[in-house]
């Protein structure tokens, strides 16, 4: 088995433009080819960049693994590599890495069978998915209206914002203030150290009648905290984008969430995700899956066919952005509010290089950061 890594940049641009327009081009794509057909998957690399640090797991461990050992099926796959990484901690950049892959070998196990992606996961549904626009951090007032009035027109119910925990009320208002019927969502990506000043936001924010908050607490993964928040919050409390291992899931769920938010591209793949749906639906917790709502459609695309199967994923994040239309043979279609997506997503190979990776640090301004770092 072969396996060739692609470091990639594919531009986000949104109109109106975006402040994370420099720090969302960072891509990283694997095709996996045997003898007979090929397959591709995506890595969502961490906002910083740190592209080298899922190449280096890729060419140090998977490549010469994969080179040598005769696993084909993606579960094996990915539990094997597992194995051998789990003392450099099976998360963040080691999952991540290990996504990619088993998530390829789906796609070439799909077309060497000669069948939709769908057949080999227990079958389709459904033939669409409800999706929702995921708004970057935009500079201004009038660019998040902008942004909420054209999501609307295109189909959208319900918008998710990006902005800083000390703005985002007056973004709220604003758009509440135009448009009273969109369902509005909060991502605040885990600003508040304490639970006193997260119990104040909700506080504060609760009348303008919000679908769910998403990360208020730092860290993300301080299950007692977040049980604390879910006992007072009148509004829904969503994560799990985080969030790796089976038993950390369970500790989420178990902390009163109301959306659980897995990300096919950072959790280990497809069998992974549907580990997690199982776990989900064994604890009655809705299912959000989180896709970065960037330029880039290969993750989101299994996320999407996984919807087709599994109709307890309620909604997927989506962006604003268009996708490069010169770097798929097929792209998702996207209608009323819904997708139907493309099948077994295969890259144009020869079209990689016109997206040559550009590297240099990126911040994502998430959480409170806007405040500690200057920039420039
Ligand atoms: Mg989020």
């Amino acid at each position: 088995m072969k396996v060739k890594p692609f470091s990639l940049s594919i531009p986000f641009n949104t109109n109106p433009p975006s402040d994370w327009k420099d720090t969302w081009d960072v891509q990283l794509y694997v095709k996996v080819e045997d003898e007979e057909d090929y397959g591709w998957g995506e890595t969502l690399v961490a906002g910083s960049g740190i592209i080298n640090s899922y190449l280096s797991i890729i060419n140090d461990i998977v490549i010469p693994v994969l080179s040598k050992v005769e696993l084909t099926e993606p579960t094996d796959v990915r539990t094997i590599l597992e194995k051998i990484l789990f003392s450099a901690g099976n998360c963040g950049v080691v999952s991540g890495a290990i996504s990619a892959v088993e998530m390829a070998l789906w796609g070439l196990k799909a077309r060497k069978s000669n069948v939709e992606l769908t057949r080999l996961i227990g079958g389709k549904v459904r033939d669409s998915v409800k999706v929702y626009a995921s708004f970057p951090r935009f500079g201004k007032i009038d660019y998040i209206i902008i942004a909420t009035r054209k999501s609307i027109e295109r189909g959208f119910d319900l918008v998710k914002l990006h902005q800083s925990p000390s703005s985002v009320i007056d973004a709220v208002k604003a758009i509440r203030g135009n448009y009273k019927e969109v369902k509005i969502a909060i991502d605040l990506n885990s600003p508040f150290d304490n639970l006193d000043k997260a119990k104040e936001f909700v506080d504060k924010v609760h009348k303008y009648e919000i679908e769910w908050v998403e990360e208020p607490l730092w860290p993300p993964n301080d299950y007692d905290l977040l049980s604390k928040l879910t006992e007072f919050s009148p509004i829904p409390i969503a994560a799990g984008e985080n969030e790796y291992s089976l038993y950390g899931f369970k500790k989420m769920i178990e902390s009163g969430i109301t959306y659980l938010q897995p990300d096919i591209a950072k959790i280990g793949g497809v069998s992974k995700f549907l580990e997690i749906l199982d776990l989900a639906s064994k604890h009655k917790v809705r299912v959000l899956p989180h896709d970065r709502p960037d330029a880039s459609p290969l993750s989101l695309i299994y996320t999407l066919n996984l919807g087709l199967v599994k109709s307890q994923i309620e909604m997927v994040e989506y962006t604003i952005a268009d996708f490069p239309n010169d770097l798929f043979y097929s792209l998702p279609k996207f209608k009323d509010g819904y997708i139907y997506p493309s099948e077994n997503p295969e890259v144009i190979e020869e079209n990689i290089e016109k997206y040559g990776y550009k590297n240099r640090l990126r911040i994502l301004h998430f959480s409170d950061l806007e405040s500690k770092l200057t920039r420039k």
